[in-house]
């Protein structure tokens, strides 16, 4: 598939290559959005800085809900015998340094950990099945584009590759290198973003002698500074431990710090480390819009990340999918302006864009506040109404905020904390409310600025009431 042309001197060869579709990155939604677009007929490639053996080698917790967390348009039951090496996750055990641990069973579906190299090596092997090219070894260093972005240029063993396409998705992760790229004057796409949104995070996946006891939990422990460190069992006796800061705090010796900790826990005694890596995840909302003519972001490169866990993965899936689809519609409109791809920001924004957005003003209402006292407040309040109060919803039931009310008056241990917990049930308010407006998302970009405007105001009385600095 694809079109080649070469030319050049021996050592320095430029060669063109023609697609329907060029996905920049092999992880997650790269994968997804391949295998979508090759389902739909369309002439796709991949390119992937990293070799062919590396492909898939991902810095990770390894922790998801469940097979029903991807779309279906891979082998599912492939991806589930070959990577989930721990499906039987029913709970997550959240240490209290200051008291009694904590324990929240896990309601629907059990969770699973998985094998994380191997998970990404399904992902390509099903998108190459699909009928998608993966050109490993090939390093994206910069975008083509003459009023809407037409290709990429990239390099591989030293030649010089352009790749010409009707879509370029952005799927190169974390702080991707084309947004420094395309010209977005004249378009809609976020440009508000700062590293100081971001999470800089690191895991290693250790192997202990013994089983350990907390094979059926993820397991969370509040760090010094806003973040946690994670024990999440790969298998009884393979764990995946990692820690994060968000960079917004002052730089957190990610390396030394888990070090301690793994000292300190009997269970790592005579452990081996058998892999070791880091990288930044996006800890702040998805992008307003993640298209520009021709080119449109997926996964961490737009933001796609649960800000509270660091979860992507579900979000760069679905994203990939979606961001396909809408592409394989514009390339048989024959029609790449930002309208036309706009219907993929409306079904990110109104699905898990509206969630993430709400559980990012728990963000920044932490960030107003010490950990310690956070800590205080957790200590003081039952499990279920944290859960609740924080959960994946985004959102506060009314039966909780009753129970919040209760406990406002009769929990003694949250003396001296209650301005802070009330604080707390107004965000659980502003993040239904904002919930509400991204179910509004335009479906048109005509639109935008006015729903933006909106956000915004809600935005300021979230500022207002924490105290928070702005995050955007
Ligand atoms: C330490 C850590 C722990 C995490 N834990 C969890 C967890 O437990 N559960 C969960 O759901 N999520 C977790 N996440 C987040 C999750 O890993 C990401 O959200 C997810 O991998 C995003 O997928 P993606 O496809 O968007 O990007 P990535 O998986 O980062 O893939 C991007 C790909 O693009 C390639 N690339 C980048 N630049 C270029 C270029 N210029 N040219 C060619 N190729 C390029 C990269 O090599 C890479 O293969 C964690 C993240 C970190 C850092």
């Amino acid at each position: 598939m694809g079109f080649f042309m070469s030319h050049g001197a021996k050592n320095c060869v430029m060669t063109t290559d023609t697609r329907d579709i060029i996905i920049v990155g092999g992880g997650t939604a790269g994968c997804f959005a391949a295998a979508t677009a090759a389902q739909e007929g369309l002439d796709v490639a991949i390119l992937e800085r990293k070799s062919e053996d590396e492909g898939g080698h991902i810095a990770c917790g390894d922790a998801i809900k469940g097979k029903s967390t991807f779309p279906d348009v891979i082998d599912l039951d492939y991806l589930r015998e070959e990577s989930f090496t721990n499906e039987n996750i029913q709970r997550a055990h959240f240490i209290n340094p200051k008291g009694d641990n904590h324990d929240i069973p896990f309601q629907d579906e059990a969770g699973s950990v998985i094998d994380r190299k191997r998970y990404g090596e399904v992902l390509l092997e099903e998108a190459d099945r699909e009928g998608a090219d993966i050109h490993y070894n090939t390093v994206v260093t910069d975008v083509i584009q003459n009023g809407r972005v037409t290709g990429v240029t990239a390099k591989r063993n030293g030649d010089t590759i352009e790749y010409e396409a009707d879509v370029v998705i952005d799927a190169a992760g974390a702080l991707s290198l084309l947004q420094d790229k395309v010209d977005f004057e004249g378009t809609r796409y976020d440009t508000n973003v700062d590293y100081s949104q971001f999470c800089s995070a690191y895991r290693e996946v250790i192997e202990t002698d013994q089983p350990v006891e907390y094979d059926d939990a993820i397991v969370f422990k509040p760090t010094d500074e806003l973040g946690y460190l994670w024990y999440f069992p790969r298998t009884d006796r393979e764990i995946n431990a990692g820690l994060g800061f968000q960079m917004n705090k002052p730089p957190m010796p990610l390396v030394d710090v888990l070090k301690r900790d793994l000292e300190d826990r009997p269970e790592f005694e005579n452990a081996r480390v058998k892999n070791k890596l880091g990288a930044a995840v996006p800890t702040r909302r998805p992008y307003d819009s993640a298209v520009a003519p021709g080119f449109m972001s997926v996964g961490d490169a737009a933001g796609h990340v649960n800000p509270t866990t660091g979860g992507g993965i579900p979000g760069a899936a679905k994203a990939g999918h979606w961001a396909a689809e809408v592409a394989a519609d514009a390339i048989t409109e024959e029609n790449f302006s930002e309208s036309a791809l706009w219907e993929y920001n409306h079904r990110v924004q109104t699905d898990f864009g509206k969630r993430f957005a709400a559980m990012d003003l728990y963000n920044i209402f932490g960030s107003a506040h010490e950990v310690d006292e956070l800590t205080d407040i957790v200590t003081a309040l039952p499990a279920e109404m944290l859960v609740d109060l924080m959960g994946t919803k985004g959102e506060t039931s009314l039966g909780l905020i009753e129970k919040l009310k209760t406990t406002l008056v009769t929990a003694f241990e949250t003396r001296g904390h209650w301005g802070t917990l009330r604080e707390g049930y107004q965000v659980s308010q502003l993040a239904s409310e904002l919930k509400s407006v991204y179910n509004q998302y335009p479906s048109t970009p005509s639109e935008f600025e006015t729903w933006q405007a909106k956000r915004d105001e809600l935005m300021d009385r979230v500022y207002e009431t924490t105290g928070a600095d702005p995050k955007y």
